[in-house]
C-alpha cells in the first residue's frame, strides 16, 4: 500500500498532517528517510514516524441494514449517504462491498480491506446474494415454473453480451419471491424481472454468503471473525 495510506491507517493524523510529516522527513522506512507519499510499503516493513514504530490498525469488517432513500456512496448526492448512519472513526476509509440502489433496503457489507471485498465480488467466487422481491404481478404456479427455468438457464439482459449466471427463484407468495444470484450486474434483479414482463416494487437483500441480516433498519455491527473468514 502507499506510504501515506499506511500512516493514515496506523495513526490518528489527518491526511494533511500525514503529508506534512512525510515531506518534513519525519518518516523512515527500513532505515531510510522517505519523503514521497506514493512510495509502496508493506506492513512487514519497519516504518517509523518521528522515531516511533507504526503498527497498522487491523482491518474493519461490518454489516449494516440499509434504509430506503440512502445511497451506497461515501458522499451525499441525490440522497443522503448510507455512511451518515455510521458513527465510527475514519469511516471515509471504508467502502461498500456490492452496492444497492437508493430504493433497495437490506444487507450491506463494509470494509477497508480491498482484497477481502474483491473476494466477495469477483464472479469466479460465486458468492450467493439472496434478495427478497415484491413483484407488481402475481405469479401463477405455471408462470413461476417458467421463470424459474429461465433464470436457472440464464437470461439475456439488454445491453449485456453474456447471459446472466444461473439464479434460483423461490416463491413465498404469488407476489413475494426470493431470488439468489451469484453476480452483481447493474440493477440486475430489476432488469431480470423486467426481462420476463414483471416489475420489482420493493427489493431487500437478506443474505450474502452465509451472513444474514440480523440488525434493525439503520443499525450496524462488526462481523464476527468466523463471518470474516467465511469469505476468504
Ligand atoms: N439488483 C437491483 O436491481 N438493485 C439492487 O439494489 C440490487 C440488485
Amino acid at each position: 500500500m502507499r506510504l501515506d495510506k499506511f500512516i493514515a491507517k496506523s495513526t490518528e493524523l489527518s491526511k494533511h498532517d500525514v503529508l506534512h510529516s512525510i515531506h518534513q522527513g519525519e518518516v523512515n522506512v527500513n532505515g531510510v528517510v522517505v519523503t514521497k507519499e506514493a512510495q509502496q510499503v508493506h506492513e512487514n516493513n519497519q516504518i517509523l514516524l518521528k522515531g516511533v514504530r507504526l503498527q497498522p490498525r487491523p482491518f474493519r469488517y461490518l454489516l449494516m441494514h440499509k434504509p430506503a432513500g440512502t445511497i451506497c456512496s461515501n458522499i451525499d448526492e441525490a440522497y443522503p449517504s448510507l455512511f451518515n448512519g455510521l458513527e465510527i472513526e475514519k469511516r471515509s476509509e471504508l467502502h461498500i462491498v456490492g452496492r444497492l440502489d437508493a430504493d433497495t433496503t437490506g444487507l450491506v457489507l463494509m470494509t477497508d480491506d480491498g482484497r477481502w471485498s474483491f473476494n466477495i465480488t469477483r464472479p469466479t467466487n460465486a458468492c450467493c446474494k439472496v434478495y427478497r422481491v415484491t413483484l407488481s404481478q402475481a405469479l401463477s404456479d405455471e408462470r413461476a415454473k417458467e421463470i424459474s427455468a429461465q433464470f436457472a438457464q440464464g437470461i439475456q439482459l439488454q445491453g449485456e453480451r453474456q447471459l446472466t449466471l444461473p439464479a434460483t427463484l423461490q416463491v413465498i407468495a404469488p407476489k413475494d419471491v426470493l431470488l439468489t444470484l451469484t453476480e452483481g450486474k447493474f440493477h440486475q434483479v430489476k432488469r431480470m424481472f423486467a426481462a420476463v414482463g414483471n416489475r420489482v416494487m420493493a427489493l431487500h437483500r437478506e443474505q450474502i454468503g452465509t451472513v444474514r441480516l440480523d440488525v434493525e433498519l439503520g443499525q450496524w455491527r462488526y462481523l464476527t471473525p468466523h463471518e470474516v473468514q467465511s469469505f476468504v
